[in-house]
């Protein structure tokens, strides 16, 4: 049985495991880094499209002006940023017709406007730190649903609101926390295409590129293809069990795991309930992200609505081939396959009847073994499950992801952010572990 004894361990060769892995060896420590996949980046996935020589991110992909880390990273390891194209056509879907003026027909205008005043007003309270609305209900503990009915929303509001529900809150609608959409329409200030303006930037060689070269900086010992199956934690150090034989013993660990592959770890001794309950229940972000080839439609179209299947595009960008790359997003709900070429298809042609289909390409985090899921979505009745201070680190272990970070869940920065916080907090136990 291989043995890989090191000052630190760290499980997970995503963002929240190379920063702690960079910040650890940075000071000096020997780290060892197991990762499940036979890749490094986690959900920051950038790969070839199945057809063509288009290298695309099929999970993390945008930066924002807030992702301070990551673009201070992507400088320091020679990672080029691409701004994304200026949206310059627009189309909706109000869920019974394309529309090519407005979101709704001019009799359902008035009725949408209401309403998206409404929500936007409520971001703006939310975002202010204003618990309740102007009421007196609250906002937590309220469903994405449940909150389109207090607010009396229009179907043509739904169909708009779930769109960008798909780039946002990414869960059920039934069961997702409504708060996780008010906190992302702030970034427009309760303007949803503001929310679009706000993601300027990809990586230009992809967010692998950038997690290989943090970790070829940081000088860890990387293992791909190594799950870790078990975690022993005793008075003199932490065994790291990795599947197929293989172990660690090390003073500290860092899990840089995400939320809802949790539970497929034997901690010895058993987590505090708490993060038990948490990791048994998850969180809920189940997104589909699709990569569409397409001839005939304009570099720059934003195209929303529907209310199922891909309810989210943008043409991002033109590929190799003369076609164009469309992103879209929509949720794994069952009503939609993204591996049926007629679905896919069809879904292009709800927005682009007049476009010519080629291709398309997709990952699947649903089930995806080791993130089952995409970005962090709170259930409306458990936020906690994904709360930082659930999270919290103890002894010689310390958790790190972007679905439980303090700040910001959900994007790279916070992963970014929570491997520093684990990092920091290891070495402050210093020898007292
Ligand atoms: C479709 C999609 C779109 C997104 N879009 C954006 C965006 O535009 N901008 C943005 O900022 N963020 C976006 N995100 C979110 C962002 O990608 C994530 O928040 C971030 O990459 C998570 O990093 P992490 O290190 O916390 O987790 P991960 O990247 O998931 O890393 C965890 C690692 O742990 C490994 N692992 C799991 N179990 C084990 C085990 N038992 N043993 C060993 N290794 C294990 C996994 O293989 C993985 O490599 C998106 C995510 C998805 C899925």
């Amino acid at each position: 049985m291989t043995k890989f004894d090191a000052d630190f361990a760290v499980i997970g060769a995503g963002f929240a495991g190379a920063t702690a892995a960079w910040e650890l060896s940075r000071q000096g420590q020997s780290v060892v880094l197991f990762e499940a996949r036979d890749r490094v980046g986690g959900r920051g996935f950038a790969r070839h499209f199945a057809l063509g020589c288009d290298v695309l991110e099929f999970g993390g992909a945008w930066i924002t002006p807030n992702q301070a880390r990551v673009r201070r990273h992507a400088e320091r390891h020679g990672i080029r940023l691409r701004p994304t194209a200026p949206i310059a056509v627009r189309r909706w879907h109000d869920g019974h017709a394309l529309r090519l003026d407005a979101p709704a027909s001019p009799a359902a205008m008035d009725g949408y406007r209401r309403t998206m005043d409404r929500v936007a007003e409520d971001t703006r309270r939310y975002r202010a730190g204003e618990a309740m609305d102007g009421e007196g209900r609250p906002y937590a503990g309220v469903s994405l649903a449940a909150y389109l009915a207090r607010v009396a929303a229009t179907p043509e509001a739904i169909s708009q609101v779930r769109a960008w529900w798909t780039i946002s809150g990414n869960g059920d609608p039934e069961t997702t926390a409504a708060t996780e959409y008010l906190w992302s329409n702030g970034y427009g200030d309760g303007d949803p295409e503001g929310m679009l303006r706000h993601l300027q930037h990809t990586l230009e060689p992809g967010t692998g590129a950038l997690v290989e070269r943090m970790l070829a900086a940081s000088g860890a010992r990387v293992h791909l293809g190594a799950a870790v199956t078990g975690v022993r934690a005793g008075s003199s150090g932490v065994d790291v069990e990795i599947a197929g034989g293989g172990t660690a013993r090390v003073r500290g660990l860092v899990a840089a795991l995400p939320l809802n592959a949790i539970r497929a770890i034997a901690f010895d001794p058993p987590l505090p309930d708490r993060q038990r309950q948490a990791a048994a229940r998850g969180h809920l972000g189940r997104a589909v992200k699709i990569w569409i080839k397409a001839r005939g439609v304009t570099v720059g179209t934003l195209a929303t609505g529907g209310g199922e299947g891909i309810e989210w595009m943008v043409a991002e960008r033109e590929a190799a081939d003369g076609t164009t790359l469309i992103v879209g997003f929509g949720l794994a709900d069952g009503g939609f396959d993204p591996a049926d070429r007629h679905d896919v298809a069809g879904a292009l042609y709800r927005f682009f009847p007049e476009a010519a289909f080629v291709a398309w390409d997709w990952h699947d985090w649903v089930n995806d073994p080791w993130a089952r899921g995409t970005w962090v979505a709170m259930p409306a009745d458990a936020p906690w499950v994904a709360e930082a201070g659930t999270w919290a680190p103890s002894g010689r272990l310390a958790f790190a992801s972007s679905d439980y970070a303090h700040e910001n869940p959900g994007w790279i920065e916070a992963a970014i952010a929570s491997g520093e916080r684990a990092s920091e907090f290891l070495l402050k136990q210093g020898n007292s572990i």
